[in-house]
């Protein structure tokens, strides 16, 4: 097993299926265009070999699918139903929910069992306006079809002061109705955010976020498995949200998530651009490719740090 000082390794797996997106978020891309997909991608067998062999080198055993935008890809059917036979403990979905619709039957007899819908507003005008794309009504008829075969959904919003953040009671009031839990995003100084005031003008901190919540709920702290990423909350007889505080309470201490990108990078750290090629391993025989795979993913932990320092790389490319 490959571990850190700090008792770090790898454990979950983020696959970027395709850089391309459907939407054009104001907090992921600058300039309202949509994103393309990367100039080499791999084909979903390829990328479900570099999943085989990251389980037996690295030990991974949580994987979640994301993307750019995983559902736009004519490859994430055979991906999905390929990387549900592989014996992993544990496999989720990330998706802005726009094609959920469409993707029902798929995802209904690959037997997924979670999924993560972003979704930053219940306003439609607002909705065009963060997303610079798609359709509310079609978002919130995915998430019905998802809770209709019995997934466990949750939401993931990203709060900003300057665009939704009225909307953060009304979210939680429709998620805790339905049984979801919502998790609320930091802003992250990623892409364009890095620099310049729009991150300074729209962060919205935790306490900042509780204090919101608080003027309509009673809540308290509650467990969050080791190496999760959120700090979770109970409102007593209602549910529970979660709060994902890459700036308030960074988890960088305590990370175990390795991404492979849709062209075959491996990034150990989603505040570095660090990153190493493994496309060339994946049609070698595994005692050829294994032993330069283990030396890829030492260097690849060493990438982590002890804190989020932000990256000019933009989250498509590394999966969200
Ligand atoms: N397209 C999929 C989706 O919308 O869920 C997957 C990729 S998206 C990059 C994954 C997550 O990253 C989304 O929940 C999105 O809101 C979040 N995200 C992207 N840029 C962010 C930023 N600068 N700060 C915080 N969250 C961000």
């Amino acid at each position: 097993m490959i571990v850190d000082k700090l008792g770090r390794r790898f454990r979950n797996l983020r696959v970027s299926l395709t850089a391309a997106c459907n939407y054009a978020c104001t907090y992921c891309v600058p300039d309202g265009k949509r994103l393309m997909k990367a100039k080499n991608e791999l084909p979903a067998m390829q990328l479900l070999k570099g999943v085989a062999m990251l389980q037996q080198a690295a030990g991974i055993d949580k994987l979640r699918i994301t993307g750019g935008e995983p559902l736009v890809t004519p490859k994430f059917d055979d991906f999905l139903l390929g990387v549900m036979g592989l014996g992993l403990a544990d496999v989720s979905l990330t998706t802005n929910g726009q094609l959920l619709p469409k993707k029902k039957a798929v995802i209904e007899s690959s037997g997924l069992k979670r999924i993560n819908v972003s979704l930053d507003t219940l306003n439609p005008l607002r909705f065009r306006q963060i997303a610079r794309s798609g359709d509310l009504a079609t978002v919130l008829a995915g998430i019905d079809a998802m809770l209709e075969l019995g997934l466990k959904v949750k939401i993931n919003m990203v709060p900003m002061r300057s665009q939704n953040l009225q909307e953060v009671v009304p979210m939680l009031d429709y998620c805790l109705e339905r049984g979801i839990e919502l998790r609320f995003i930091e802003l992250m100084r990623m892409g364009h955010l890095q620099s310049g005031n729009g991150f300074v003008n729209d962060f919205v901190s935790m306490q900042a976020l509780l204090d919101v919540i608080g003027e309509k709920y009673e809540f308290a702290r509650t467990d969050a498995a080791y190496d999760s990423t959120a700090v979770r909350f109970q409102i007593p007889g209602m549910g529970v949200f979660g709060v994902i505080a890459n700036e308030s309470e960074p988890f960088c201490r305590a990370c175990t998530r390795l991404r492979l990108s849709s062209d075959g990078f491996l990034y150990g750290c989603l505040s570095s651009a660090s990153k190493h090629y493994i496309g060339d391993m994946l049609d070698q025989p595994s005692h050829l490719a294994l032993p330069t795979l283990q030396k890829l993913l030492v260097s690849a932990l060493a990438d982590k740090k002890l804190a989020f320092q932000g990256e000019v790389t933009v989250m498509k490319f590394i999966g969200g």
